[in-house]
């Protein structure tokens, strides 16, 4: 690992040998494939499996449903890994860990729990998370027009979600819709449901190698064993987006690192006026400031999952993580491009795509500014976000 202030040090050695299994796993299957993945805009899906066995999906979630149960900063070390070779392959991962198998774990029954998880776990099922609708995802509340009426024994399900990562490839969708109280609620819907759509976006630049989908929900019956009894309110889904969002916070620097590493060697063999690029004082300073990014990123994600491993994690002191680290690494990308001249632009070189796929990570699991007023909010006391 990239690693200038020798915070691998301060890992167990548990945790650095779960990054040094997944990182050797990860250079032999997927990072000679990435580039032409993501070219053909296509998601990996033979590799699912292969992600349960090495233990990638819920990593930091209990052996006892068939995760690995590794600490967070174990689980983070994951997520770099993932994100040193594409954003799409972390956000698989953080879908399915975060995103399904968190809030079944944190607010499903005990029944959801033994009958999905162990699934989940191994890949043997995918499933993706349904939050964000077409009218906006930043006001999750306000825009949310899913509705979950009652029959029965059963729930009725109608609305849109928007740019659900890997929904046409998922078995089951966490839908987060208003019951008749107008309070959100959380469903498990098979996603062989009748009445049950989900439409691939298609024309993506960014997270090329990851589904996007829209889902359409057209009176979607679920029975009541479904929902997850334990989630009342928007608490719920915005708990689980603090999980994804300190996965976020480690994968952001597996991008920086593959970004700053290829810069460096360009820059150190590109001739120009007789001289290695590297021995200019402009490239030095691009290069310095990266490497100064990923250093303090590291730093302040390894922290983060300290303070998760003791309990005391808040989700400002997410927030603060993802939009630094997220906002890092596109600039480091976009420096690396820069770097590398034309030979930036293609995709023999890792820098644009990485680039063009952090340029959603930015915006995704709260934009940049959402998180500026998260955390403004937090030390100021004063809303700006309403
Ligand atoms: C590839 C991809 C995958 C995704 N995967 C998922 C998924 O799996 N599940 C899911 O539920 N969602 C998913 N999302 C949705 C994502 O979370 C939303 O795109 C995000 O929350 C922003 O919502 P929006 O795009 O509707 O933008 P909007 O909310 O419409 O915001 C537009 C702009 O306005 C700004 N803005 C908003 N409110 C304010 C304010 N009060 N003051 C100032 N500026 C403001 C925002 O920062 C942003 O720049 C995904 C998105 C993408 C692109």
């Amino acid at each position: 690992m990239l690693d200038y202030y020798q915070v691998a040090e301060l890992f167990t050695p548990e945790e650095r040998q779960v990054q040094a299994a997944a990182r050797k796993f990860l250079e032999a299957e997927a990072l000679p494939h990435i580039a032409q993945w993501w070219e053909e805009g296509v998601f990996p899906k033979h590799l699912i499996p292969r992600f349960g066995e090495m233990g990638f999906l819920g990593a930091n979630l209990p052996s006892a449903y068939g995760a690995a149960e590794v600490s967070n900063v174990a689980y983070g070390l994951i997520m770099y890994e993932l994100e040193r070779v594409d954003s799409g392959l972390r956000s698989f991962a953080s879908v399915q860990g975060a995103l399904v198998m968190y809030p079944i774990y944190a607010f499903g029954s005990e029944e959801q729990k033994q009958r999905y998880l162990p699934e989940l776990a191994a890949g043997r099922l995918v499933g993706c998370f349904g939050l964000t609708e077409p009218d906006g995802g930043s006001d999750p509340d306000a825009n949310m027009k899913t509705r979950a009426r009652r029959d029965g024994d059963h729930y009725v399900l109608s609305g849109t979600k928007m740019w659900i990562t890997n929904g046409n490839i998922a078995d089951i969708a966490i839908i987060w819709a208003k019951d008749e109280e107008g309070v959100v609620r959380g469903f498990i819907v098979p996603t062989d449901a009748p009445g049950f759509t989900a439409n691939e976006v298609k024309h993506k630049m960014s997270l090329r190698a990851s589904v996007t989908s829209e889902l359409v929900l057209d009176e979607v019956r679920v029975h009541k064993d479904q929902m997850l009894p334990k989630a009342q309110g928007l608490r719920a889904p915005l708990a689980c987006l603090t999980q994804a969002r300190y996965g976020i916070a480690w994968g952001a620097m597996g991008a920086l690192e593959a970004v700053y590493t290829e810069a460096l060697e360009f820059a150190s063999s590109r001739v120009t006026f007789g001289r290695p690029i590297a021995a200019r004082q402009m490239v030095q300073h691009k290069l310095v400031e990266m490497l100064t990014a990923h250093t303090q990123g590291l730093l302040l994600a390894w922290r983060l999952g300290r303070l998760k491993d003791a309990g005391r994690l808040t989700y400002t002191q997410v927030s603060l993580a993802k939009r630094q680290n997220v906002r890092a690494a596109l600039q480091a990308a976009r420096t690396a491009r820069e770097i590398l001249g034309g030979n930036g632009i293609t995709l023999e070189y890792h820098a644009i795509r990485h680039m063009l796929n952090l340029e959603t990570v930015d915006t995704y699991e709260g934009t940049h500014d959402i998180h500026t007023f998260i955390v403004g909010r937090d030390i100021t006391g004063k809303n700006a976000l309403g």
